[in-house]
């Protein structure tokens, strides 16, 4: 009997670990459950809308979709559709790829002030995430700050600042272009706790913003290190020794060129949001780098806005009947096992860092430990069970078929050169449907 394995979640994780299983020479049937009737996960919702060839990896993953041995159960949510349990219990082997979709929190007095959001939510916005679109944020702002110096906060200072014309050939949901491109906003400032040389941005994103129609980067020459000194593996070196190119090459930049600046701030941790009921500012610490870390300095600063998007970081809910790690936001696992028969990949089982690609090697060590554990031969029922209980308890699950039902529909509705208009509701998808 070939062996059953579900797999929870349909991001990057999901995928690798699914087309891992697939190319073993094992008998296995690969179940994908993922709560959204759409899958791929953060490539739908994170990648950003301006960045659409990142997001060709998903045609690979259709691919792997697509195998006979595969099937996708979309609109099925463990934890309110079915339990993990349940899941355990009619499956030989059961995956964790639920992610990381939970913005961290800042850790500041006023970070529940109006107009301060973290970049899950957001990005999720932008990205025409169901449970985010009505988050309504208001962006009649002249200045924004965004926090963290990493790829997220590059996107959204991107996003933010990006004209009409730059933004057409993206799926940018419309109730999120009206109000970022009628923003009166003409100044965001990135602000990281350490220096470029910490950054943690990828050398092109970096690059592209000394390049945008309507906006110049600024930056204060005096903010530079002279060269990238420090501990750091070879990898990391040459990345940030062309940040720091990069970065020089802003310092001559004219405010007045274009419309727009976006800030790079650095060596300032922010230590309290201020304002009434909403956002009118923040106050920074300036820092040093010791070790490493960020280490206060005792001056302090402000920079006034009317919107904080806080990109610092990521955490993943706890996962009902699974040990979880509060401190570090992931499933308590050693290497992916998480308990007899039950792993974990992608950002539930690591932490939300690393590219798309970051993933792959996690699906590959799932597969190989599922069949070390299991030998290829499995013993429960698997999609049998699976599909009787979902049927029993009314959910409309969406398989692959209907899933491609909803993707040309979306690709079918874009404007011309857009990839798509995404459905930005479950009702609308599942309406796409007839
Ligand atoms: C804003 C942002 C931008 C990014 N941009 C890039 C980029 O440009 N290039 C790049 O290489 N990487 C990028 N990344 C990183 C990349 O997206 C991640 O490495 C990757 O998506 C993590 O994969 P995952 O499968 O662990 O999680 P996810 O992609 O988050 O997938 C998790 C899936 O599980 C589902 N799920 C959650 N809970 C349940 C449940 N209870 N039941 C069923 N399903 C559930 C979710 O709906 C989701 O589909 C970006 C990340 C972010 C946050």
């Amino acid at each position: 009997m070939s062996l059953s394995v579900a797999i929870i979640g349909s991001g990057p994780a999901a995928f690798y670990t699914a087309d891992a299983l697939v190319k073993s020479d094992n008998d296995c049937r690969i179940d994908i459950i993922e709560r959204l009737p759409c899958p791929y996960g953060l490539i739908r919702f994170g990648v950003a809308p301006d960045h659409e060839k990142t997001k060709n990896v998903m045609r690979a993953f259709a691919k792997t979709a697509a195998h006979e041995d595969v099937n996708y159960y979309g609109n099925v949510e463990v934890g309110r559709d079915i339990g993990l349990n349940e899941i355990r219990e009619m499956y030989d082997a059961v995956v964790l790829a639920v992610g990381a979709g939970s913005d961290r929190a800042v850790g500041i007095p006023g970070e529940d002030k109006k107009g301060v959001f973290g970049s899950a939510t957001f990005v999720n916005w932008y990205n025409g995430h169901p449970d985010r679109r009505d988050l309504n944020p208001d962006l009649n702002v002249g200045a924004a700050v965004v926090l963290g110096n990493g790829n997220v906060a590059i996107d959204v200072a991107r996003v933010l600042v990006k004209t009409p014309a730059e933004m057409a050939a993206t799926d940018l949901p419309d109730y999120a272009a009206q109000p970022i491109q009628n923003a009166p906003l003409t100044d965001v400032y990135m602000v990281g706790r350490r220096g470029p040389n910490e950054a943690k941005y990828t050398n092109v994103e970096l690059r592209e913003m000394g390049h945008l129609e309507n906006c110049v980067p600024q930056i204060d020459a005096a903010q530079l290190p002279e060269s990238v000194e420090g501990e750091m593996s070879d990898r990391d070196r040459r990345l940030a020794k062309k940040n720091l190119a990069t970065v020089r090459e802003f310092v001559d930049r004219n405010a007045d060129e274009k419309p727009k600046r976006v800030h790079f701030v650095y060596y300032a941790q922010p230590v309290e949001i201020l304002g009434d009921d909403r956002v009118t500012g923040v106050r920074f610490e300036r820092t040093e780098v010791r070790d490493g870390r960020a280490v206060g300095l005792g001056e302090f600063f402000e920079i006034p806005c009317g919107l904080v998007i806080a990109a610092i970081g990521y955490i993943s809910r706890p996962v009902a009947d699974t040990p979880f790690d509060e401190r570090g936001g992931i499933v308590e696992n050693d290497d992916g096992r998480v308990d007899t028969g039950l792993y974990a990949v992608g950002w539930i089982k690591r932490g939300p860092s690393g590219v798309i690609g970051t993933n792959k090697p996690d699906g590959k060590l799932a597969a190989e430990q599922i069949f070390t554990d299991h030998g290829a031969g499995g013993g429960k029922s698997g999609r049998a069970a699976l599909e009787a209980l979902l049927a029993e308890r009314g959910v409309r699950a969406v398989n692959l078929s209907e899933w491609q039902t909803i993707e040309a529909a979306e690709i079918a509705n874009a404007r011309e050169g857009a990839p798509r208009k995404k459905f930005v509701s479950v009702a609308e998808m599942l309406a796409a449907l007839g």
